[in-house]
């Protein structure tokens, strides 16, 4: 295993920013190559340790010579976000300087070609844009975060499914949201739509994994699970033929909750206050239940409002924090079918 130290230079003199990048060299040329970045959303660490579960059971692969692919690992992907505090609370979610959210605003290319990455730009935007130096050209490419509460999913573009099944399976996760459309610009965007621009030979859906992963919520950051999730990540890696080991046992067949992220329901809060949650991510609700009381006028006659369930369906996650402001939304449900909520088709991390 390399390691080197990647630098972006700050927006003003005296600052700059560093984070490392862990390098595996493949035998094999023919062989899948993949990238792994953890905590672009800097606060979001379930990933992080994860690699850090993971990094140890690669670096045995190579001491015996199983590695065929070229494996790039970002453990830490932004050190603007890890940095930035706002009266001791941390904010990795977006950059203080610009407002602009650190998974939105990568530039969505026409062709899988970095010499088309902008140069210029904020510092936020020079990060992006060495990210995507770092990840564009490996066959897979897994973006690590995490949700407020929640379910292990993956969102998958609509293209690479169901050829990723064998991913799903590998990792363990319980759901998986299919998307088709970014807007925004999302990192998980920027790698896979360029090659919906290609000749199928260049973009060889068959083999090509890009996800973001959502290991469960913002409080899941345990041993356990780390461990799990590496051992998730690793066969995958073998199941796509980046890592040679004939001693693992095959997944399987994907058998979690597979949906469209149309059929996903918000759920914006209808008045601001404390939330007494009904349901939990996991549970199956059937249309009409319970999810959630908001208590907002405390003490009061007709100080809790109910929400109810728009249609049946999963709760895949839930706030973590308790006060909710009006339209904020309370929970992601899996719905058995398509939302009424026209915010529900874009991609949402
Ligand atoms: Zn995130």
């Amino acid at each position: 295993m390399q390691k080197s130290i990647e630098r972006i230079a700050g927006d003003s003199e005296g600052v700059s920013y560093e984070f490392p990048v862990f390098r595996f060299d493949g035998s094999d040329k023919a062989a899948p190559s993949a990238y792994l970045q953890a905590a672009l959303h800097a606060g979001e660490l379930p990933g992080v340790v994860a690699i850090d579960a993971l990094v140890p059971m690669l670096s045995r692969a190579e001491a015996e010579g199983r590695i065929k692919g070229n494996i790039t690992v970002v453990p830490w992907a932004n050190p603007i976000g890890r940095a930035q505090y706002l009266y001791g609370d941390h904010q990795g979610r977006f950059h203080l300087g610009t407002r602009t959210n650190f998974n939105r605003s990568f530039p969505l290319l026409a062709a899988p070609d970095v010499t088309l990455l902008p140069a210029h730009g904020t510092v936020d935007q020079r990060l992006k844009t060495r990210l995507l130096q770092l990840s564009i050209g490996h066959d897979i490419v897994l973006d690590l975060h995490c949700d407020d509460e929640g379910l292990a999913y993956l969102y998958v573009h609509t293209s690479l499914w169901p050829a990723m099944a064998d991913c799903a399976a590998a990792m363990g996760v319980d759901a998986v949201v299919l998307w088709d459309e970014d807007t925004d610009g999302t990192f998980e965007g920027a790698s896979i739509i360029p090659y919906q621009n290609v000749p199928a030979d260049v973009a060889r859906l068959d083999r090509r994994v890009a996800t973001t992963v959502e290991y469960r919520g913002i409080l899941d950051v345990d041993g356990a699970l780390a461990d799990s999730d590496a051992e998730g990540l690793y066969r995958l890696l073998v199941a796509r033929g980046v890592i040679l080991d004939q001693a693992l046992s095959t997944s399987g067949s994907f058998t979690g909750i597979v949906a469209p992220i149309e059929n996903i329901d918000m759920m914006p809060a209808p008045r601001s206050g404390a939330i007494l949650y009904e349901v939990k991510p996991g549970d199956r609700v059937a249309k009409g239940a319970l999810l959630a009381t908001i208590v907002h006028a405390p003490g009061e006659a007709g100080g809790r409002t109910q929400v109810f369930a728009p249609q049946a369906g999963i709760i895949l996650t839930r706030r973590s924090r308790r006060i909710i402001r009006a339209g904020e939304d309370l929970l992601k449900l899996v719905g058995d079918r398509k939302s009424a909520d026209a915010r529900s088709g874009t991609l949402e991390d």
